[in-house]
């Protein structure tokens, strides 16, 4: 036994932890759990804890379903809403086969597999994700809009308003669970509020989001409000976006920064943002797997709908921030298309790949848009080469189908396994009669 799983033991025993929760992502990016006694852990890090991997959705073909989720300690916390006496904690694990080859079915596995691969480059890849959600009032009636908790706008103090302490709580409970917080405000949308999380490699940033995501519902529901991370909930108001800054580092130097260069970005961070941007329609089914996505990506409210990139150009898919003289070490770009509710085990994946062919493809970076690209004619974007982003979950599939580094990225079996899953979410959308055709049809035809 290694000292971080001898320090997690020990620290059960002194806590008296009676429950171990083992966490672990399906390939839609839902959060799986499965509780052991403290007693079983030994063996858990040992061998695994087995269950049945086609019970879950996004596993395991029958004939092969069986599967062993292997605790990782580093990622030991207790669960601060579960109360102490007993406590409760948790773990993310690593799904395996029960040969000990990691499972193609495992989320976090498709990431860690990307993270080697730039390693072999040389490079450590970091993420700072800003998580924007709404919040509700509960209860959400089936088939109804759902109701903000608040009617505030964009960076508004609302004085003793259920989003402020809703924020407090929240982020109380983020930084018990060892997740910083940098930033935390009221969105423009009414009930939307905004966190982000601190830098860190984007293994443990793609956990913290898991974490946070249970936080934040956990948080909402002692308060008795709803909060959701659905892309688009509201038809007049902007979606929830999850704006993620990217940075490589190579060792402790930040590859992206070279002072002198235009906005300090060295010619890796050009590179990089030209793969993303070469890449980027193909990659949009994952950054936005749901219908609800394209919702957001097409009704404005500052959502990206264009395949560009600016400095400090809101309207375009990526933008390098504002660059601070004495902040060399934290340049980065930011990718603006990715949802709240996406996997960001994947998501970070496919923008990784999608990164480091522009740096091994020696692609060029193409002129940056300057203007707000919304305003611009169609005529006018094909003139700059600004091609738009997939307009509907159904097209997005058709682009991720012909895309050898999606395929790559993912793997054969999560490739496929999303691709025929989201078909299916296509075909039952489309299926549908909405309220939006009844009313618009009804009364005239
Ligand atoms: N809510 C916007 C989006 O969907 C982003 C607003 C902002 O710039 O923070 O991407
Ligand atoms: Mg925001
Ligand atoms: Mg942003």
């Amino acid at each position: 036994m290694d000292r971080q799983q001898e320090f997690v033991l020990r620290t059960i025993e002194e806590r008296d932890i009676r429950f171990v929760r083992l966490w672990f992502t399906d390939v839609l990016g839902t959060l799986k759990s499965v509780a052991v006694a403290p007693a079983e852990l030994e063996g858990a890090f040992a061998e695994g804890i087995g269950f049945d991997g086609s019970a879950i959705e996004g596993f395991a073909r029958v004939y092969e379903a069986d599967m062993l989720a292997k605790p990782d300690p580093g990622t030991f916390q207790v669960l601060p809403w579960r109360g102490e006496n007993p406590g409760t904690a948790r773990m993310f694990c690593n799904l395996t086969l029960p040969d000990g080859s990691p499972s193609f079915a495992d989320s976090r596995h498709v990431l860690q597999r990307a993270l080697s691969k730039a390693a072999d480059l040389g490079f450590t890849f970091y993420t700072h994700p800003e998580i924007e959600f709404f919040l509700f009032e509960r209860p959400v009636k089936k088939g109804e809009p759902p109701v903000p908790v608040d009617q505030g706008g964009y960076f508004d103090h609302v004085p003793h308003g259920t989003a402020h302490d809703f924020r407090r709580a929240a982020i109380t409970m983020l930084e018990n669970m060892g997740i910083s917080v940098e930033f935390s405000h009221h969105e423009m949308g009414p009930g939307q509020n905004e966190i982000d999380l601190r830098y860190a490699d984007a293994l443990s940033t793609a956990d913290n989001i898991m974490t946070f995501r249970t936080v934040i519902k956990e948080v909402a529901l002692e308060q008795d409000i709803y909060a959701s991370f659905m892309p688009k909930p509201l038809t007049d108001q902007p979606g929830s976006g999850m704006h993620t800054h990217l940075s490589l580092f190579e060792g402790d130097r930040n590859a992206f920064y070279e002072a002198g260069a235009p906005y300090q970005l060295s010619k890796v961070g050009r590179q990089f943002i030209a793969g993303l941007l070469r890449h980027g329609a193909e990659i949009t089914a994952v950054t936005n797997q749901w219908v609800n996505s394209y919702k957001r990506l097409w009704g404005g409210g500052e959502a990206p709908a264009y395949i560009c990139w600016g400095h400090n150009n809101r309207s375009a898919l990526i933008r390098v921030p504002m660059y601070k003289p004495s902040k060399g070490q934290s340049t980065r770009i930011e990718v603006r298309s990715l949802d709240s509710a996406c996997n960001p085990y994947l998501a970070f994946a496919v923008l990784l790949t999608a990164g480091l062919k522009g740096i091994e493809e020696g692609y060029d970076l193409p002129d940056e848009a300057e203007d707000d690209v919304w305003t611009l004619t169609d005529a006018e974007r094909r003139a700059m080469g600004i091609q738009p982003l997939p307009t509907s979950l159904h097209s997005a599939i058709a682009l991720m189908e012909r895309s050898d580094l999606v395929a790559e990225a993912l793997g054969e079996h999560v490739f496929d396994f999303f691709l025929r899953n989201k078909r299916a979410e296509w075909d039952d959308y489309r299926n549908q009669v909405t309220p939006f055709e009844l009313e618009r049809y009804l009364p005239r035809l």
